[in-house]
């Protein structure tokens, strides 16, 4: 077809569309009854679009269905992808290294995974450097149940970090995350997700400026994260399928 530009990207696929529709209905409804059966309305619960590994056309269909907030879980997967869905908004959900923290908070919304003292000083530094005034919104990670293959502060840690996380003025703690076990039936999840929710409460009442958000909660559990509470669930697999195996012969 001709020397000219390159084309701008095509409409999506209207099938693609409809389906990726269908799935954030499902999603939502599903948010919906767990919210109601915990006393909440609908509202109080963000969906966030887990997008690893999808590609950017399925998102330009996944925005054009009405999903807007992705999450990635890596820096360098979302910089590449951030150009070519436009319109939408980004969290990191994944572990952030201290060399990609400037990029982090160029391309995100909020990073949910500050699993550190150092890591959030960092972040501060540069959102009221990159933009004066800016307070960047982050979650704090805690590893609930003290598993020591996960990253995030303990418990016990994470109080008395607290006064001096939330003395940064360049970031707005929006609240508490945490990644569940990976078990076999939801219901096994929910200790974590009320001990997450308990912590919170805790620790609100003891110092100011922290902020109620609980991001807990993924395609597995999140009804009974929403139950427990949650007012953000990260969801992948229950909106986009599920992600080619990293496993799989032939990767990389
Ligand atoms: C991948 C991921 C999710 C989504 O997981 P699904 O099982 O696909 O819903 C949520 N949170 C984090 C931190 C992730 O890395």
């Amino acid at each position: 077809m001709g020397t000219g530009p390159p084309p701008v990207a095509s409409a999506p696929d209207p099938a693609v569309v409809q389906a990726m529709a269908d799935s954030r209905e499902r999603v939502l409804a599903t948010i919906a009854e767990a919210a109601a059966r915990s006393g909440r309305p609908p509202a109080d619960v963000t969906l966030v679009a887990v997008s690893k590994t999808v590609p950017p056309d399925r998102l330009r269909a996944a925005t054009a269905a009405g999903l807007q907030l992705f999450g990635e879980n890596r820096v360098q997967e979302a910089a590449a992808k951030v150009a070519e869905v436009p319109g939408a908004r980004w969290h990191l959900v994944g572990p952030l290294q201290s060399n990609k923290a400037r990029r982090a908070v160029e391309l995100f919304e909020a990073i949910e995974s500050v699993d550190s003292v150092a890591i959030a000083r960092r972040l501060d530094r540069l959102a009221r450097e990159t933009e004066p005034g800016r307070r960047l919104s982050v979650y704090l990670q805690v590893n609930v149940d003290d598993d020591p293959s996960k990253a995030g502060f303990a418990p016990h840690d994470l109080e008395g970090n607290l006064p001096d996380l939330l003395g940064l003025a360049g970031l707005r703690i929006a609240g508490l995350m945490t990644i569940g076990r990976l078990v076999s039936d939801p219901e096994q999840a929910r200790p974590t997700f009320l001990a997450l929710r308990e912590l919170s409460s805790r620790l609100r009442s003891a110092h100011r400026g922290l902020e109620p958000g609980l991001s807990m909660g993924m395609s597995d559990d999140y009804p009974v994260a929403v139950e427990e509470g949650a007012t953000v669930v990260r969801v992948g697999r229950a909106l986009f399928g599920e992600r080619p195996s990293l496993a799989a012969p032939g990767h990389g």
